[in-house]
């Protein structure tokens, strides 16, 4: 039985890799520089791959900025807008797409989620008539270095299928699909390249675990994959699924005939029965068995009963046992992690660990190494039987929740007129949040983690910034006001941190997009809040005007989503432990005298699984766990929810099932075009269309921003509409919002002139 990982971590496990990007676009190291900094960088992974044990090294999965526009340049889809920089020298194309270019005023590609994954990839754009000028691929180069140091390595590629269904038409009357020749010309020559030095090709599918595929398409896998096959002669091609169950993708992925099918075990253990059944004689079964989403350590007493089936019904020299999909999506190393308390770091495997999990799985299913079987299980029941894993009265609260508990007295119709002692105007205006993270909050933050300030000398720091900052909004004229979040260093760190059950590393960063990094929350056992967590601050900013100040709390779903979740409790179980403390934050707020709230589901849409069945059961939990948190309240208190993502037309019933009295959301960008969804939907509650784009430094005129709320009249009626930007000001400067914040109230007094 042959082990593999289907693509390693290239941000590094000190994040060198984001360091020596950030100095290249610094201009302080060159771009000979950065590649030595990323050759270092791709060696070291390969070494861990092979010292654990494994038979292959992945090659090809690493990427200065994105393996999606590695690909993109392969096949030499450049939008001929960064035709200035094509010929130019080599990584300077590559980042102009990735991240713009500002000298010359080009815009980058649009960015967007990897499937369910917190990843972002660069999404590929097709003009009417694309002009495919196909360039190499790093993988090519990668694999020569690999064979030449003595690696056997094994080249990662994401499949021509995925990158179409991706891709972006911007061009009027173009069927994707008619493309699918030319993109399988560039794929054909890279094959044929790796192929001198690999003998297996991953070639990744992840795009058939899910529904997006028009009909039609499926069918022309058999003689697309037949070409790359013939191309990538000499090596064996493995057809690489994930994030999923085949389902009904079945039989074009057995179809496509490819030496090699990998199945995500972890995502879609149901597929394995159905697959044995009906694997051509001629293929080898990948399993995915090793969690490539999470941090746990694997089960070996619950994975060994796959293998064994799997090589009691194919033989073992049919078998191969991989991760479930890229380590991509976990921390690099548990070394060095000496801050967690023992018992939760005895449960966790990072990326480096995961590596040699594979290799003790496979001695464990060759009837070796029985005791460190027996190690494993005992490590998983000790973790069991930690005093946090079970709270009985965490337990106990979520066995009582009634279905009374989701539901507010009355029907958001008639709880308007509870909430008319707000006084708000017509189009009241608000922000969702944050202020900017000013040096001195950051300072003071910094300050403190080091004990150079006293607990009593940060807070006046903090009480300082929240000042500052509702005398701001009261300048500038903002109805509903917020402390502005100076406190957090994050929106689900900042919870995780006050509540029990949650913990976290000093160094398990996780790559989101470019140099980009985050260091998810781990939640290990029950959760349970100890006491207020935003209380003081909400009510310090309430003592100092008389304008009602909104508390400001993130969400159950998008806690969960941005954490690594424990994997010994449905997630849906999780997910309302934290609502219901969530819920009792709400409840002290709210006999406090905060009676508007606002809880953000930032993330509800990207945790969406990826096949409608499977999104029903999740939407259905998530939105009630929502209205557990938030619906304790009496009418007059007015509920806001924020989600950061415009294409949510699909799911416009389900945020209205999310019953919050006013939803903001981002639509700035799209000018607009995302309340064409509100026209067919008579949507309940009142929506706040993000009008002010924070994600850009640039200052909107009031004329713009006019036309922007004149554009959302058309679609939401003019007693619903409130006015706030797209999303949080944490990343900007004051000396962009404030003139911004000037020109959308200017707007919204216009609006009121007008239409009072
Ligand atoms: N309240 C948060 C903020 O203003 C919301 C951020 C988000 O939606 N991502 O920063
Ligand atoms: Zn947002």
């Amino acid at each position: 039985m042959e082990t593999h990982v289907l693509g390693f971590p290239r941000i590094g496990r000190n994040r060198e890799l984001k360091f020596a990007l950030e100095a290249h676009w610094r201009g302080e190291l060159a771009a000979g520089e950065l590649e030595a900094a990323a050759r270092e960088l791709k060696q070291r992974h390969w070494r861990i791959q092979r010292d654990a044990g494994l038979d292959y090294v992945a090659v090809g999965d690493f990427s200065l900025y994105d393996q999606m526009l590695d690909a993109t340049l392969m096949i030499g889809a450049v939008p001929g807008r960064f035709s200035p920089l094509a010929g130019g020298p080599e990584p300077d194309l590559l980042f102009a797409m990735a991240r713009g270019d500002a000298g010359r005023g080009i815009p980058a590609l649009e960015m967007t989620k990897w499937f369910d994954t917190n990843y972002h990839y660069l999404v590929p754009e097709l003009p009417s008539r694309p002009d495919f000028r196909p360039g190499g691929h790093p993988a090519v180069a990668d694999a020569g270095l690999a064979r030449e140091l003595g690696f056997t390595a094994k080249a990662v590629l994401i499949g021509p299928f995925t990158w179409i269904a991706l891709a972006k038409a911007r061009g009027e009357g173009l069927d994707k699909w008619s493309l699918l020749p030319p993109v399988l010309d560039a794929y054909k020559t890279t094959l044929a390249q790796l192929a001198r030095h690999c003998p297996i090709i991953q070639v990744d599918e992840p795009i058939l675990c899910t529904d997006w595929l028009p009909a039609g398409v499926p069918s022309r896998f058999a003689s697309a994959y037949g070409e790359l096959k013939a191309a990538a002669s000499g090596a064996r091609l493995m057809l690489a699924t994930y994030f999923g169950a085949l389902g009904g993708s079945l039989e074009p992925a057995l179809a496509a005939g490819c030496d090699i099918l990998h199945l995500d075990l972890k995502r879609g253990p149901e597929q394995l029965d159905p697959v044995l059944a009906a694997l051509p004689r001629n293929q080898v079964l990948s399993l995915g068995v090793v969690d490539g989403r999470n941090v746990w350590k694997n089960n070996f007493a619950e994975t060994l009963p796959l293998v064994e089936k799997a090589v009691s019904s194919l033989g073992g020299e049919r078998v191969m046992l991989g991760t479930s999909c890229s380590l991509l999506h976990c921390p690099v190393d548990l070394e060095g992690e000496d801050a967690l308390p023992e018992p939760i770091r005895d449960r966790l495997a990072f990326a480096a660990q995961k590596c040699g999990e594979l290799a003790a799985l496979r001695r464990l299913a060759g009837g070796g190494d029985r005791c460190r079987l027996a190690a494993n299980r005992e490590i998983l029941e000790r973790a069991r039987a930690h005093p946090d894993a079970r709270i009985e009265e965490v337990g106990r609260r979520c066995a009582a929740a009634t279905p009374e508990m989701l539901r507010r007295a009355s029907a958001i119709g008639d709880r308007r007129a509870a909430q008319a002692w707000l006084g708000l105007p017509p189009f009241p205006a608000t922000t969702i949040g944050s202020f900017p993270q000013t040096p001195e909050i950051r300072r003071a933050r910094r300050d403190r983690k080091r004990g150079e300030l006293s607990e009593e000398g940060y807070r006046e720091a903090i009480r300082k910034e929240i000042g500052d900052c509702v005398r701001k909004q009261e300048e500038l004229g903002l109805d509903v006001l917020v402390h502005g979040e100076a406190e957090r260093n994050d929106m689900v760190e900042y919870f995780g941190e006050r509540l029990k059950g949650f913990c976290f590393t000093q160094n398990g960063w996780v790559q989101s997009y470019g140099s980009r990094c985050v260091k998810p929350p781990i939640i290990h056992g029950d959760v349970r809040r100890e006491g207020p967590m935003t209380l003081e601050w909400s009510l310090y900013a309430q003592s100092l005007t008389r304008k009602p100040v909104k508390g400001m709390l993130t969400g159950p779903v998008t806690i969960l989503a941005w954490s690594f979740v424990r994997d010994d409790l449905e997630r849906s179980e999780v997910c309302k432990q934290i609502a219901l403390a969530i819920r009792d934050e709400v409840g002290d707020l709210e006999r406090a005298g905060i009676r508007v709230i606002q809880i953000d589901e930032a993330a509800l849409r990207e945790g969406m699984p990826l096949t409608a069945e499977k999104a029903g059961a999740y939407l259905r939990w998530a939105v009630d766990s929502f209205r557990l948190a938030s619906s304790g309240v009496a009418d007059s208190t007015q509920i806001h929810t924020h989600m950061c993502y415009s294409e949510f037309n699909a799911i416009l019933p389900w945020i209205a099932e999310m019953d919050a009295d006013v939803i903001s959301v981002e639509s700035s960008r799209g000018g607009m075009e995302l309340l064409d969804a509100f026209d067919g939907f008579n949507y309940p509650g009142a929506v706040g269309p993000g009008v002010y784009d924070i994600h850009s430094p640039r200052v909107p005129s009031e004329e713009e921003i006019l036309g922007l709320l004149e554009k959302a009249l058309k679609h939401i009626d003019k007693g619903l509409l409130w006015v706030n930007p797209d999303c949080g000001l944490k990343t900007r400067r004051w000396s962009e919002v404030m003139p911004s914040l000037e020109n959308m109230m200017a707007a919204a007094r216009k609006l009121r002139a007008r239409e009072a």
